[in-house]
């Protein structure tokens, strides 16, 4: 009886975790998807553009460092920029 009440509850724990697992792990993946569409109409890449890049540009939010991934004030909820990356709302002014 007591083995069984321990089973129980030792399924509904894992399965709790299971199930929570995904939103625990992938939030930071998911901002990044969520501005896919911006990206691609931005025609962001991870390359920069000649002398042109996002760590020289003033739309960038740096990240902890300066080769960590940052964020673009013209993109918002994605901090996944890269430092090298370029789009074609680069501005220098
Ligand atoms: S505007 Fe474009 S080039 Fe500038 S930081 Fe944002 S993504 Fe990079």
């Amino acid at each position: 009886m007591n083995t069984d009440l321990n089973r129980r509850r030792w399924l509904k724990f894992s399965g709790i975790a299971l199930v929570s697992l995904p939103f625990a792990y992938f939030p930071r993946h998911a901002q990044a998807i969520a501005n896919e569409a911006l990206r691609v109409q931005l025609k962001y890449r991870d390359t920069p553009n000649g002398d042109m890049n996002c760590a020289n540009c003033l739309e960038f939010i740096p990240g902890k460092s300066t080769t960590d991934l940052g964020g673009c004030k013209k993109i918002p909820k994605d901090d996944e920029i890269s430092p090298n990356g370029y789009c074609t709302l680069w501005n220098s002014m």
